[in-house]
């Protein structure tokens, strides 16, 4: 027994080592993957249960690293979130939005919005409004194409900053939604402090929802809250049948997850739409 408690934790010792290399590494290579041009967005929709049309998608940051492939952000985004390099990556990420938005014009996919994802460290940065705003025009993009996810967090650090922050991208045109809600601990008077237009359904509710009283009667809660305070919700992570007939009979407004599709390039989503598909 003794033996093998040693081996086992020669294992574990060599298994964090190799996490610790990989990080490393990672870190490293970031430093290149963007005057690389490594990163791509996926779109993932957002599906409007009134009309059955895709309303929006959502833009996924992956990486494709030259040696270990596609990376997903969960990989990747926190590094960058410690090294600082969130910063240009966020940067990337609201152009190449922009330009996709711009590149869908006259097409299959022309009244699409795009939601992009904000950390609390990108919101941080003094020249982020002005950026998205001249990179908008630049485009010729209209601001209300454009969409903004953000966490609980930023209800949480840095509270004045980051209200002054949400209100100038606000008055620009550009939506505003809350990520993950119901997982971040923070207070719902923030709700009425911010300017939100949309909460987005923790997917830790929605798997369940079918399933578990207590996540269906929260579900229930978040989407009578919201919409008594003229919020719309979304629901993340839906998979079933059962979980999309639950939400429209409950009075979401819109779902997103495996059950429409997976976040997928911007060359499938165009072929899907044009077939007709996803509808
Ligand atoms: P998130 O914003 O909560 O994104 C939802 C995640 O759930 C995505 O993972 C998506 O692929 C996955 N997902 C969607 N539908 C389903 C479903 O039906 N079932 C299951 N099991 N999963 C589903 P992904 O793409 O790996 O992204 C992970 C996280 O990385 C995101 O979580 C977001 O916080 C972050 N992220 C992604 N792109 C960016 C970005 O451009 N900037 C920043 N700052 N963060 C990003
Ligand atoms: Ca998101
Ligand atoms: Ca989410
Ligand atoms: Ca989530």
């Amino acid at each position: 027994a003794k033996e093998q408690g040693r081996n086992s934790y020669q294992f574990y010792t060599e298994g964090m080592q190799e996490r610790e290399v990989t990080r490393l590494e990672l870190d490293k290579d970031l430093d290149q993957a963007l005057a690389n041009n490594e990163f791509v967005l996926h779109f993932q929709p957002q599906v409007d249960l009134e009309t059955g049309e895709i309303h929006s998608v959502e833009a996924l940051i992956r990486w494709q690293h030259p040696r270990r492939g596609l990376l997903s952000p969960v990989e990747f985004i926190p590094l960058a979130e410690e090294s600082g390099r969130i910063t240009d990556i966020g940067r990337w990420v609201v152009a190449a939005a922009c330009r996709q938005l711009a590149a869908w014009k006259g097409t299959s996919c022309k009244d699409l919005r795009i939601a992009i994802n904000l950390s609390g460290r990108e919101l941080d940065d003094e020249h982020l409004v002005d950026d998205i705003r001249e990179t908008l025009e630049a485009e010729h993009v209209p601001a209300n194409h454009l969409e903004v996810e953000l966490t609980e967090e930023i209800f949480i650090q840095n509270i004045e900053h980051n209200r002054n922050q949400l209100g100038r991208l606000h008055e620009l045109g550009v939506n505003l939604a809350i990520d993950d809600f119901g997982v971040g601990y923070s207070s719902l008077g923030y709700l009425r402090d911010f300017p939100v237009d949309l909460l987005k359904i923790d997917r830790s509710f929605i798997t369940s929802v079918t399933e578990r009283h207590d996540d269906s009667v929260i579900t229930r809660a978040v989407i009578n809250l919201a919409h008594n305070l003229g919020i719309r919700v979304i629901a993340e992570g839906v998979e079933t049948e059962e979980q999309l007939d639950f939400l429209r009979q409950h009075g979401c407004n819109l779902i997103q997850g495996y059950l429409i599709s997976r976040p997928i390039p911007a060359v499938e989503l165009e072929k899907a739409l044009e077939a007709g598909l996803l509808n």
